[in-house]
């Protein structure tokens, strides 16, 4: 069957565009290689513990995402999370903002894909290998399925996105050259509850770690949960060793802010993102290639943040309802 839109990638902005021409009437497949919703923001469950390994928190800085977050609140997919927040060391980098509003889904971050995913026709553990474009497109799946549309929207990280487009693809320079830093989290679980002085903290003072977290401080989170992130420059001099090693490496600097000892931890664990956050946001959107009926979306083309990213779901939505 030939489908209006095939969409890859179940974060924030594949599933707000998807949701979004669902209900203008496409007929709307979504493809995601990983086995659920969410894309970096993610949650993580072990058999007692969730942490949210990707994005913390979401603010609203536009007022159509005001908007959409008091939406979400009062479905009850949203909450606010206060946190008392530290800044450690007082120069560059982060600062914190009064009166910034954050807000967190629940049970985990991946709340609110899961729920938009809920009500569209969604393919998980499906990754696309490669589109071809002849007169309509052709998505070819690791599995050896082929599914064909009208129109297609990419929300992978550029990178991938070039890949998928093949080197002779005209918008494959621009997304190739599209620079993202990585960001090798930490998920470290303590046998007992913790007395910190911070509930979250920006570090501007260490060259390894650059936000801490107490995850079950979200919430209808528990357990006492904490995810730190280290350095764009440690991810980078890092990102090839095991996931391990990495989080052995990492969980002395946590237990140092904390001014606990190491032997408190119950449990650690390591994700490695690979394309975390563009090194340069855009703020055009989405790209488009009109002839093609194709849109790229995805945060990096918004701010690089989950607001971004759904801002550029519903600004691609709106280009492919419109197209013929
Ligand atoms: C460590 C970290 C911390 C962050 N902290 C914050 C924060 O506190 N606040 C904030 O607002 N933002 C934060 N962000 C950014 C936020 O997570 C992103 O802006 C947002 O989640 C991006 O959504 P997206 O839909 O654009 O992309 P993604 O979430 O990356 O979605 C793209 C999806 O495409 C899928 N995909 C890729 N290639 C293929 C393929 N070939 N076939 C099928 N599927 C494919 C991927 O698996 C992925 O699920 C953070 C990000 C990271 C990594």
């Amino acid at each position: 069957m030939m489908f209006d839109t095939l969409v890859i990638g179940a974060g924030w902005a594949g599933l707000t565009a998807a949701a979004r021409l669902t209900e203008a009437g496409q007929r709307v497949q979504v493809v995601e290689k990983s086995r659920g919703p969410g894309g970096r923001s993610a949650t993580r469950r072990d058999d007692k513990n969730r942490f949210d390994h990707g994005a913390q928190y979401f603010t609203a800085r536009s007022a159509a995402f005001g908007r959409q977050i008091q939406q979400w609140r009062d479905d009850g997919w949203i909450e606010k999370w206060t946190p008392r927040l530290a800044v450690l060391g007082g120069d560059g980098g982060h600062r914190d903002t009064e009166n910034v509003q954050r807000f967190v889904a629940v049970p985990g971050m991946n709340g609110v894909c899961r729920r938009l995913a809920e009500g569209l026709e969604c393919r998980f553990r499906s990754r696309v290998e490669r589109l071809e474009f002849e007169a309509h497109w052709t998505a070819m799946l690791e599995d050896g399925e082929v599914i064909e549309a009208r129109r297609v929207l990419v929300t992978a990280p550029p990178a991938q996105a070039a890949a998928l487009l093949g080197p002779t693809h005209p918008l494959h320079g621009e997304l190739a050259g599209t620079v993202f830093h990585p960001c090798i989290t930490l998920m470290a679980a303590f046998e007992r509850a913790l007395e910190p002085r911070f509930d979250a903290a920006f570090v501007n003072d260490d060259p390894t770690l650059d936000w801490i977290a107490r995850n079950s401080s979200k919430p209808g989170r528990s357990g006492e949960c904490w995810v730190a992130h280290a350095t764009a420059e440690w991810s980078r001099a890092h990102l090839e060793e095991d996931v391990e090693s990495l989080a052995a490496a990492l969980a002395p600097a946590l237990c140092a802010r904390l001014e606990v000892p190491e032997a408190s931890l119950k449990s650690v664990a390591a994700h490695r993102w690979r394309y975390a956050q563009a090194a340069a946001p855009r703020q055009d959107g989405v790209l488009v290639h009109a002839e093609q009926r194709l849109v790229v979306a995805g945060d990096w083309l918004a701010g690089s943040r989950v607001e971004g990213a759904w801002s550029s779901g519903r600004k691609a939505a709106d280009w492919l309802a419109g197209t013929g």
